[in-house]
């Protein structure tokens, strides 16, 4: 019966925007990688004009469009937000993810302060900030450097990038330092499972309530 504890109704809940932003290097696509495990949130899956890298699939990693293509969803506000980032435009596409919420599905969020800022002016009740801290600076190096991708001026431009990225930490909602990836994924997790019990978000309390104070 509608209300009855356990059912479906009374656990009925409005999704979150769980933004995850970090220094590259500070952990945070390994995090992102195993909350995806949990089949209540889903990745926002941007829009990009940048060309798709080897392996990079269109509708997964990013939708890709022409810039005439991301001028006409401009225009069209089809954006929650949108940014220049490393020469190129990248935004997250708004009609998808307000179905989505309604039914209860959370959304993550990879996306650098800035679009953290505009997505949370966009939706404050939503949106859950988290950033991820690397344990040292000098770790923050070792961890860019083993990727043995990147040419010393490269290295130092992503160190001077991460700098500029940590001190907007304290616009986030929590802090976590990552200095034990398993350990930084459970507090992760915590956060996430945590609001996803806040009272405004689950919907379907106020029936159930109702109904166990027999009005
Ligand atoms: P990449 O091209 O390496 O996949 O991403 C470059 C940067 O763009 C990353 O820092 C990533 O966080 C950022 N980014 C990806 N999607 C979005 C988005 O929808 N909005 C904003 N503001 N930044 C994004």
């Amino acid at each position: 019966m509608a209300g009855e504890p356990g059912s479906t109704n009374a656990l009925k809940r409005r999704g979150l925007l769980f933004v995850l932003s970090s220094p590259s290097g500070a952990g945070k696509t390994t995090i992102s990688r195993m909350l995806l495990s949990d089949p209540e949130i889903k990745l926002s899956v941007s829009v990009t004009t940048r060309a798709p890298r080897p392996g990079e699939v269109d509708g997964i990693h990013y939708h890709f469009v022409t810039d005439e293509e991301f001028d006409r969803c401009v225009e069209e506000d089809d954006f929650y937000e949108w940014a220049h980032v490393f020469g190129h435009r990248y935004g997250t596409p708004k009609g998808r993810i307000r179905a989505g919420l309604k039914e209860g599905q959370d959304f993550l969020f990879d996306i650098d302060w800035q679009g953290t800022q505009q997505l949370y002016q966009k939706d404050q009740q939503d949106v859950v900030r988290v950033f991820i801290l690397p344990p040292s600076i000098e770790e923050l190096r070792r961890r860019l450097e083993s990727r043995q991708t990147d040419s010393p001026a490269v290295i130092e431009a992503r160190m001077e990038r991460a700098r500029a990225e940590i001190s907007h930490w304290d616009a986030y909602d929590y802090v976590i330092i990552n200095d034990d990836v398993d350990a930084c994924f459970g507090k992760v997790r915590e956060i996430l499972h945590a609001e996803r019990r806040k009272r405004q978000r689950q919907t379907g309390l106020i029936p159930f309530v109702r109904e166990l104070m027999g009005s």
